[in-house]
């Protein structure tokens, strides 16, 4: 019996989000519930299998090494199949990053390919198109083998005997009493190199194709997430493509600055307003939002709105929208507008001129406006 591959259990693509796969596990889950269909056999082994692969893709690391691995990865077994020997922690780690985020860069070499599969470019989004996701197109240059050396760089793919190591494809190193082995720096362990350089590439290997490809961006990427385009890294000399991994370079908005998945915006306020209580209408993210400013509103205050921010990746959780109050007052007064201030600030009970009696710390802001 074949089993299915966790993706197409779930009924998803191998690109869907977070928030997609949780969706199609919960229809599903609850269509084999046990409950549902008692004395089902197939229908509980269907509803575990389901659980399982849910666990496993629901967890951002678990699904990279499964991307790549399969099952047997998370089984701690099985790293073979491609890489060989000169894989370490450092590998593992990469792995384990190579979702979202994170450094460095998982490198799949066939020991005869003169390049890697896999390749990393920068995108440079803008801010909506980072917090809304969207379909971009992108052109990308891939590697595709030489055809008339076989991608192996050399003129009719004749090669000879590495002189550096002598086509042990390895050197030794000695320090003190200890000897290493080290990879051939010139044949790169191959034990062969180039007796005469292919014309068609240049001894490269490869040539370059031109292609524009469309990768769906999901909503809240941010400036250093990486993205895995599956399939669109090089191509082998089989045939098989490696991926491409998007590094994504968010571009600042004039209005909104972001931190994380909260948002924060600068609401310049007429000191008026402020003092009346008014309420405003702010730009959000996808609209208008209603700002009500209470009575006494003070300068550099937050006003929180709740689920009005950056939806998170993975989770599709939303942040905050924080509005920050600038309160702008005159530079200048015409004599009308003293007048009028003037008045008010008698009805508060409070002196107009300088060095009065009255004079109270609490209002001394407002004094010192007017005596300019
Ligand atoms: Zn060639
Ligand atoms: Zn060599």
């Amino acid at each position: 019996m074949t089993e299915l591959d966790y993706y197409e259990a779930l009924e998803v693509s191998k690109t869907c989000t977070a928030s997609e796969l949780k969706k199609s596990y919960r229809k599903l889950a609850m269509k084999y519930h046990p409950d549902r269909n008692p004395d089902n056999k197939e229908a509980e082994e269907t509803f575990k299998y389901l659980s399982q692969a849910y666990e496993v893709l629901k967890d951002k690391d678990k699904r990279a090494i499964y991307d790549q691995y399969g099952k047997a990865g998370l089984e701690g077994q099985g790293r073979g199949g491609f890489g060989g020997g000169g894989q370490n922690m450092d590998d593992i780690m990469d792995m384990f990053n190579s979702m979202f985020g994170g450094g460095g860069g998982r490198q799949r070499r066939d020991p005869n390919q003169k390049y890697s599969l896999d390749f990393e470019m920068e995108l440079t989004l803008k801010f909506n198109e980072a917090i809304f996701g969207c379909e971009k197109k992108v052109n990308i240059h891939y590697k595709v083998a030489c055809d008339d050396c076989d991608g192996t760089g050399a003129e009719d793919g004749e090669l000879k005997t590495c002189d550096y190591c002598n086509g042990q494809g390895q050197v030794v190193m000695k320090q003190g009493f200890m000897s290493f082995a080290q990879t051939c720096p010139q044949c790169h362990g191959e034990g062969q190199s180039i007796a005469t350089k292919c014309g068609s590439c240049s001894g490269r290997g490869f040539h370059e194709e031109p292609d524009t490809i469309t990768i769906n961006i999901p909503a809240g990427v941010d400036s250093g997430n990486r993205l895995r385009a599956q399939g669109y890294g090089n191509r082998a000399k089989n045939g098989q493509r490696g991926d491409l991994y998007l590094t994504f370079d968010v571009r600042e908005d004039e209005h909104f600055h972001r931190d994380g998945s909260n948002v924060y915006i600068e609401v310049p306020v007429f000191f008026t307003q402020a003092i009346l209580g008014e309420t405003i209408t702010i730009p959000s993210l996808d609209g208008e939002l209603d700002l009500n400013l209470k009575l006494g509103t003070k300068d550099k205050e937050h006003f929180i709105f709740k689920d009005e921010g950056i939806p998170d990746v993975h989770s599709g959780t939303k942040g905050n929208l924080i509005a920050q109050v600038n309160i702008v007052y005159p530079k200048k007064l015409n004599d009308e507008q003293k007048e009028t201030l003037e008045k008010l600030q008698e009805s508060f009970g409070v002196e107009s001129k300088p060095h009065s009696s009255t004079f109270d710390n609490a209002f001394s802001k407002v004094k010192g406006w007017f005596s300019k």
